[in-house]
Order: structure tokens, then sequence, then C-alpha cells
């Protein structure tokens, strides 16, 4: 079973990416037994994609990893019919704090080319507004792959007696049920 997790670089707790990536394991063990799952990424530096990054790497035996950098400092797109890359329109680049730019549809890009093979699931975590994120579900949807959105501000804004493990295992059985999985696997 191949698994697509996207979310946001500013998601510094890794718990409820921990608590996704063993649901999603125990998922495809129970589905597919004997095949090891694989985990898609963006390879980002920070949130999401470094917490996945971790979990996977202690457990090797568990899951196979796939990673997909943007290419940030790369050009606007690929040309059309094997022409030559486009350069970004005017105005197109983004400034970094540094004083390097990047085109910022890079990540858009990156998040098709995550989806095209197709998967399982993706399972997206967000906090506040990011864009990346709702980007890679949106593609995932528009593919048919099932998804499924875990909140930071759901998860530390509402106050609830239920540890935050089982409410990120409740979130994820809603949207992603057995039956579902088992269509795709
Ligand atoms: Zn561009």
């Amino acid at each position: 079973m191949i698994f697509i997790l996207t979310g946001s670089r500013s998601w510094n707790d890794s718990s409820p990416v921990y608590a996704t990536l063993d649901w999603l394991c125990a998922a495809s063990a129970a589905l597919a037994p004997g095949v090891m799952m694989t985990v898609r990424h963006g390879k980002a530096r920070r949130g999401v994609d470094q917490h996945v990054a971790n979990w996977q790497a202690h457990r090797p035996h568990l899951a196979l990893v796939d990673e997909h950098p943007a290419d940030w400092a790369g050009p606007c797109l690929d040309g059309p019919y094997g022409n030559p890359p486009i350069t970004c329109p005017s105005g197109h680049r983004r400034k970094r704090d540094d004083g390097s730019d990047y085109c910022p549809a890079c990540g858009n890009r990156r998040n098709q080319e995550m989806v095209d093979p197709g998967a399982t699931a993706c399972v997206g975590l967000i906090r506040a507004r990011s864009t990346g994120t709702a980007d890679c579900l949106k593609r995932a949807r528009a593919a048919g792959i099932p998804t499924a959105t875990i909140s930071w501000e759901e998860l530390y804004g509402v106050p609830s007696t239920t540890n935050l493990r089982r409410r990120v295992e409740a979130r994820l059985a809603d949207q992603l049920p057995r039956d579902v999985l088992a269509a795709r696997h």
C-alpha cells in the first residue's frame, strides 16, 4: 500500500504524525500482509515531511520511503513537447529573507508528481492556512485518491479528555474506513 503524506512545515509536534503513520502501517499490515507499505512525501526539511522521514528512518523494516522534493531553484515548468523549460514570467519568483528566490509553482508541480503514480490514500496534516497541503489534497481528490485531513487547530484548540493519539486514530478511521483502503490495496 502506498500512502502520500503531506503537511505544513510549521507542524512542530511529531506525535500526531507518528500516530498517523502507525495507524496506516497497521491498516496496511492487516489488508496487505507481507507487503511493505510505502510512504511518499515531499522531503521538506521542517514540519510534517521531516517527522515522516524520522519515523521511517527508525522503521526501515516496516516502510519504504518515496521522496519527492520540490525543485525550488528550478524554472517555472517544463516546456511542452520536450521543449526546454520555460523561465518564470516577470514577477513570478518570490524572494526569501536570504536574498535567494524561488518559483512558487514548483510546489504545485511537485504535488502533482506525488499524485500521478497513484496511491492507496493521501493524508494531509494542516496547520493554519497551509496552501501547499491544501493543494496536494485537492490534486489527490481530483485523481480519485481517498483523502483524510488532520487539523492542528482541531487537535490543539478544542478541549478534549481523549488523548491526542486516540483522536488522530478516530479522525483517520472516520475518513479512511477499512473498506475504502481495502478497495484500493
Ligand atoms: Zn514560476
